[in-house]
């Protein structure tokens, strides 16, 4: 194997390492190595070290051809697109993803109503010694609950979360533009190079009257040894961009669902408990006399309330009252997710907000008592400790 072979090897193992990095998280990897092998905390340090060295690296290779070749505009356009990744990737790392601590968990707490389906009031973490907020997880590599957990980053080092979630957007998003401008920019100037010696050769359209499959890529990779710093650069940018574009895209999917990573998990669960006959669900007053203010919020700032309870039984017959489960009426079976409302789910773009303004207000809900709001605000600023 030749110097460009080796270092194509190693372009398509990094590519593979990106791929198990952002993927290894999907319920269809869930049972697999790859799932395992990433959250071993060698691996999550090293990753990180791991790709700071790669896109570094690349940029090192990559930046000394290209620079004398770029015009005024396109090198304050290359700055900004190597610095923004940079910084979001510190952002992300250094803002709180909303760890759950008594300081934080007033506030926390009034973020978004259980939704009697995913989370229920009054259950604690037993390692941090505290009720669990609405859709917070604990995570067992930073040992804190952390609120709207979404999953712990590999990339970041740290959990994605309430804090958090709009710099790991940004990040995705800037690190997909670089990597796309960085293949396009490095494969524009090397086909320069190349068509300098043989202007019968072009990158696209690649078939010209007598140009074989073979003789275009033994030209590519001619070019590529003349260049092989830009050409592995490009060659990496153009494998990985994908993979990044894949992975925003799906990020932003979920915002759209108005959904976590952590959420899809456990709503993949309860499909498999509708379809074998164990979830059952009944109606549930948003103005329910039974709230429990020990362990419920009296006041959130989301503008939606549970309509109904979900709950799942061990042996496909619908809960006995002697278990004093919450709502009222009959209990019916939940056969299918179709039949269940996402109450996180506020349609895209409030979504959006809810993830890119941090306490955004949602406007107040008419059948709250002013004095009431006042009391979890006030509770709220001071941060106390919930419940008081
Ligand atoms: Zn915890
Ligand atoms: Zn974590």
């Amino acid at each position: 194997m030749g110097p460009l072979g080796k270092i194509l090897a190693v372009i398509f193992v990094i590519s593979f390492m990106t791929f198990v990095t952002f993927f290894g998280r999907l319920p269809a990897l869930r049972n697999t190595p790859i799932a395992e092998v990433r959250l071993w905390p060698s691996v999550v340090f090293a990753v990180q070290i791991f790709f700071l060295v790669v896109l570094g690296g690349s940029e090192i290779l990559y930046m000394p051809t290209a620079w004398p070749l770029l015009s005024p505009f396109t090198k304050l356009t290359a700055l900004l697109a190597i610095a923004l990744p940079y910084v979001f990737l510190y952002l992300a790392c250094a803002a709180d993803p909303g760890y759950v601590t008594p300081e934080t968990i007033a506030r926390l707490m009034s973020l978004y109503p259980y939704d009697y389906a995913l989370f229920h009031p009054g259950r604690f973490c037993r390692t941090c010694n505290l009720p669990k907020p609405p859709r917070s997880k604990h995570c067992s590599i930073c040992k804190h609950c952390i609120a709207r957990a979404d999953h712990h980053c590999i990339f970041i080092n740290s959990c994605v979360g309430y804090g958090n979630h709009h710099w790991f957007l940004l990040l995705l998003l800037s690190t997909a533009v670089l990597t796309t401008y960085g293949a396009v920019l490095g494969f524009s100037i090397l086909s320069a190079d190349i068509r300098a010696s043989w202007p019968a050769w072009s990158l696209w359209p690649p078939s010209n009257p007598g140009m074989t499959w073979s003789r275009w890529v033994g030209i590519l990779s001619v070019g590529m040894r003349i260049n092989l710093g830009l050409g592995a650069a490009s060659m990496l940018a153009l494998l990985i961009s994908p993979l990044i574009w894949g992975f925003f895209l799906y990020s932003l999917y979920l915002v759209y669902c108005g959904t976590t990573t952590n959420e899809t998990l456990k709503w993949s669960e309860w499909k498999e408990d509708m379809q074998d006959g164990y979830a059952f669900a009944r109606h549930l007053s948003p103005n329910r006399e039974q709230r429990n203010v020990q362990f419920e919020p009296p006041w959130t700032r989301w503008p939606a309330q549970p309509g109904r309870i979900l709950v799942t039984t061990n042996d496909g017959q619908p809960p006995r009252p002697e278990q004093q489960i919450p709502g009222e009426g009959a209990w019916e079976p939940v056969k299918s997710l179709k039949d269940v409302d996402n109450l996180y789910d506020l349609g895209f773009w409030n979504n959006l907000k809810d993830i890119f303004i941090q306490d955004y207000p949602f406007g107040s809900r008419p059948e709250e008592p002013p004095s009431e709001r006042r009391r979890w605000e006030g509770r709220t600023r001071n941060g106390t400790r919930y419940p008081p």
